[in-house]
């Protein structure tokens, strides 16, 4: 079977079991602070098991991608080494949101332990035939840390259809999933595969290697049977209503099925590989090393391909720092065991979205994107790999020892981003070693560091009430009577001890889609104003962020957005939907957003087009924008339209952007966009638009950053006084462009002349010293003040070194208040009577309160006594006497 086959056989299983077949959420995670990837395909119905949403259908069905690479789950040190882990792979699940005897959804109800271990069973040894006598099956054992005794309702349903020998008991460990450190979780069964040879088989019982990390013998699916919620002190609650979470990993199946040994022998990789072996000129499957470098390499492409098409760039910070990681990684394992010393990666992949593109459209529409982006990524990495290795260079030939310090190796990382297992390895074939105790001691300093400037302690919601249906009733309303619905506590690093609220509706809007949360007051009943600093949304739940809770927190309090931070804000969000039109008119259908920060004083917007915008471009944009203001086209809000339709209309929906079957339209005239922000309610209340810069982010993608309303009045403002004072500069001068540039010309004429007149002085000052100098025990010498600056004295000294023999010139000058000294000693002077201008500086020096070195044969010195110059000068003879 091809993998495609496989992947649409386990979708169809399901819905013939009534599942709904839903989209993979974006990779990338937006909306969620305690995730940045999605690491497991229940992370989109997180919210369901919550129970802060009630999901429109009872049981569901996809193949999700995931990433592994940082957090609870975090797979990349065993990526390459071993053949059965990615970062990105896809996780097929089928999943039950409520109790089976809960109620039903469409005429289907949920479901649990049961149906949940018959139809995986049903599925694998019936619907693919794998063969029964290859497969274990875990059950949970219990836990005396949480008091959890052993899952005897599974152990009873696999004890009915396999053999007791065939079941394993795991501990808390194997058999208890937990998403994150908080959050819902339960006992879990998993199903494993023996795919060893008959013979190995017969040495060795399977039994024995299930869980213990043998390459061959691998979990495929885990049932997860969420019973239970992780509280922030660790405890367990039991939840409100019982779910089935399963995850079977893709790649993993399509081994079994395909009869490989191996993940990246199927033909998930096997076009990937063929392709990383043309263009680096290697051969997969003859060596240890290379094999890995080339498994590295087809894993990472798929990871930072996936990121990028989802919308999340290679970047300094968060999740793009974690993508630039994995890239360098492969660039490296290419640069050291492949010898690739040119950009290549880039070149997988056409090979990729044209494998993988049918399942994932967004493969195909951001191709070209993902190509530039990746081979600059490369080039510019490649480039430190190449400063690396000279730095790298400069350390070792320092190092005393043959132990290369630990803290220097940490620079060489932390700064220039040059690879750690890098730094050992060029050590090792040198000769030296790298102290790495010294390393992890930075390393872990700098960890602390970043912790200590991010993390927010959370505790446990306290329930106080319940949200109601539509809690966000911000587009119609800036104030409203709420209630708080939860409470919890947070202790941030940076700000101190804040209080996360809920109420049964809001009229803040949370951060998303590039807008940002609304601020404003909370009003108690005694008047008593509290101030809600931020907006957010977590797991569907909008959070209000204060210092200080309400006396009563059950009394029903006043709501209110700041009013002339949100009318800036939607002002600055409505012209964003109208440069996003006005782009893609002038500078074609290619310009897709790729980021955008809208807040109450600026916008900024991203966007994929290949060079600079002209200025004549840029007036055209911002022409239309204004035209479209001027029009004062009204808003058409659509809230509640079926996905498809509003795609039938025209409307701009953006990658790696997780929609609804039912979403929200926002048109102005021909611009529509599906959008959750809040608007103007006429373009008219924009005023005016201006564009303040444009530039490059990445390669591919350029930035505007522009402003409206009352912001460019405040910019013509300033434009203007800058004007005024300019020509008052100028003298008023009735044309102050045609001022600056005569006066630019006289400068440069001026400057030319000065430039003669100082080489003319130099001649004669030059022709003066030689005149001056005396003899003194064969060396000609002269110490003297002379009226030129010490750039001027080094030319001139190194001039009168050429002519004169056995020379020792001691000049000053004195400039803005400061002594310099400078001291020529002929080479031969140097070498013969081991005289030295570096230690004649630092000696005089003293006379000028300063110090100074160089070479042995020049050498300067400064300092801030003037009054001290003859006094040096005075001295300067001692050093030949
Ligand atoms: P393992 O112990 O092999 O790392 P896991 O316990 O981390 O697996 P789960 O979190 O239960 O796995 O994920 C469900 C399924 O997803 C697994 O049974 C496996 O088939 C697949 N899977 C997990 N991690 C990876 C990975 N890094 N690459 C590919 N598939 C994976
Ligand atoms: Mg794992």
């Amino acid at each position: 079977m091809k993998s495609k086959e496989i992947r649409s056989t386990y979708l169809e299983f399901f819905k013939s079991k009534s599942h709904v077949l839903v989209p993979s959420a974006p990779m990338v995670i937006k909306d969620d602070p305690s995730l940045m990837f999605t690491n497991a395909g229940m992370n989109q119905f997180k919210e369901y098991f919550l129970g802060n949403t009630t999901p429109k259908f009872s049981r569901a069905t996809d193949t999700q991608k995931c990433l592994r690479v940082s957090g609870k789950h975090n797979d990349l040190e065993e990526v390459g080494m071993d053949t059965y882990h990615h970062t990105m792979f896809e996780m097929l699940g089928n999943w039950s949101f409520g109790n089976p005897e809960g109620k039903q959804i469409n005429g289907v109800g949920g479901y649990f332990k049961k149906e949940a271990i018959h139809w995986a069973w049903e599925l694998l040894t019936e619907v693919f035939k794998i063969d029964k006598s290859i497969l274990y099956v875990s059950v949970f054992e219990g836990s005396e840390d949480d008091k959890l005794e052993m899952d005897s309702e599974a152990l009873d349903l696999w004890k009915a259809i396999v053999p007791e020998d065939r079941i394993i008991y795991g501990n808390k460990k194997d058999n208890f999933w937990e998403m994150g450190d908080q959050g819902p979780c339960g006992p879990s069964s998993e199903i494993h595969v023996d795919i060893r040879s008959d013979a190995e088989k017969a040495r060795v019982p399977g039994r024995d290697l299930v869980n213990a990390d043998h390459p061959q013998v691998v979990e495929i699916w885990n049932l997860v049977f969420i019973e239970f919620n992780r509280k922030a002190d660790a405890s367990l609650e039991k939840l409100p209503a019982r779910h089935v979470d399963t995850g079977m990993g893709f790649e993993r199946l399509c081994m079994v099925l395909q009869n490989k040994k191996s993940n990246y022998d199927t033909d998930v990789f096997t076009p990937l590989i063929q392709q990383i072996e043309k263009v680096t000129n290697s051969q997969y499957g003859k060596n240890d090393k290379t094999d890995i470098a080339i498994r590295v390499i087809a894993d990472h492409v798929r990871a930072v391909t996936f990121s990028i098409a989802d919308g999340q760039l290679p970047s300094n910070t968060g999740a793009g720092y974690v993508i630039r990681r994995i890239l360098r990684r492969a660039i490296r394992y290419g640069f050291t065991f492949l010898d690739t010393k040119e950009p290549f990666i880039y070149k997988l992949i056409e090979t990729l979205s044209s494998q993988m593109g049918e399942a994932f459209p967004e493969l195909m529409s951001q191709k070209t994107l993902c190509e530039n982006v990746i081979r600059e990524e490369e080039q510019s990495f490649l480039r430190t790999l190449d400063l690396g290795l000279v730095l790298l260079d400069n350390i070792i030939e320092v190092t005393p020892g043959k132990t290369v310090s630990g803290k220097k190796a940490f620079e060489l990382y932390d700064t220039f981003g040059f690879p750690i297992d890098l730094t050992a390895l060029i050590l090792r074939e040198r000769g030296y070693y790298l102290d790495e105790k010294e390393f992890n001691a930075e390393l872990q300093k700098q960890k602390v560091r970043s912790r200590a400037a991010s993390v927010v302690i959370s505790g446990d919601w306290q329930i106080l009430g319940k949200e109601e249906g539509v809690p966000f009733i911000g587009y119609d309303a800036m104030e409203a009577d709420v209630k708080i619905t939860r409470i919890r506590k947070v202790e941030s690093k940076k700000e101190g001890e804040l209080y996360q609220l809920v109420f049964n509706k809001t009229p803040f809007y949370p951060e998303g889609g590039g807008q940002v949360g609304d601020k404003g007051s909370l009003i108690a009943p005694d008047e008593k104003i509290i101030k809600i600093l931020d907006t957010r949304k977590e797991n569907n739940l909008i959070i209000h962020f204060t210092k200080k809770l309400p006396s009563d927190t059950s009394a029903i309090l006043k709501t209110q957005v700041n009013k002339t931070k949100r009318l800036q804000t939607q002002a600055n969000h409505s012209a964003t939907h109208l440069l996003h039109q006005a782009l893609r008119i002038f500078l074609g259908d290619h310009v897709e957003q790729k980021g955008s920060m809208v807040s109450s004083d600026h916008l900024r917007f991203d966007f994929s087009h290949f060079s600079k915008l002209s200025s004549e471009e840029l007036k055209q944009v911002e022409d239309f924008v204004n035209d479209k203001i001027r029009e004062q086209l009204p808003l058409i809000e659509q809230r509640n339209m079926a996905f498809q339709e509003a795609l039938d209309q025209g409307a701009i929906a953006l990658f790696g952007e997780k929609y609804g079957d039912s979403v929200r339209a926002i048109k102005f005239g021909d611009s529509m966009e599906l959008c959750g922000g809040t608007h103007v309610q006429n373009t008219g209340d924009i005023w005016f638009f201006k564009i303040i810069s444009e530039g490059a982010v990445a390669a591919g993608i350029r930035r505007i950053e522009a402003i409206t309303g009352d912001a460019v009045k405040e910019h013509f403002t300033e434009q203007t006084e800058t004007l005024n004072k300019i020509k008052a500069e100028l003298k008023n001068a009735s044309e102050p462009v045609k001022a600056i540039s005569s006066l630019q010309n006289e400068n440069v004429n001026l400057k030319k002349q000065v430039e003669s007149l100082m080489r003319d002085k130099a001649k004669n000052l030059k022709a003066e010293l030689q005149e001056e100098l005396t003899e003194v025990n064969g060396i000609s010498f002269l110490a003297k003040k002379v009226d030129i600056d010490a750039g001027g004295i080094k030319d001139l000294a190194f001039q009168l070194g050429e002519k004169t023999n056995n020379l020792f010139l001691l000049l000053a000058s004195e400039q803005d208040g400061k002594a310099v000294l400078s001291c020529y000693i002929s080479k031969e002077l140097v070498v013969e009577k081991g005289l030295n201008a570096g230690k004649v500086v630092k000696d005089l020096g003293k006379y000028i309160q300063g110090g100074g070195g160089g070479q042995p044969f020049f050498a300067t010195a400064g300092g801030k006594n003037p009054s001290g110059i003859q006094d040096a000068l005075d001295k300067a003879k001692s050093f030949i006497e």
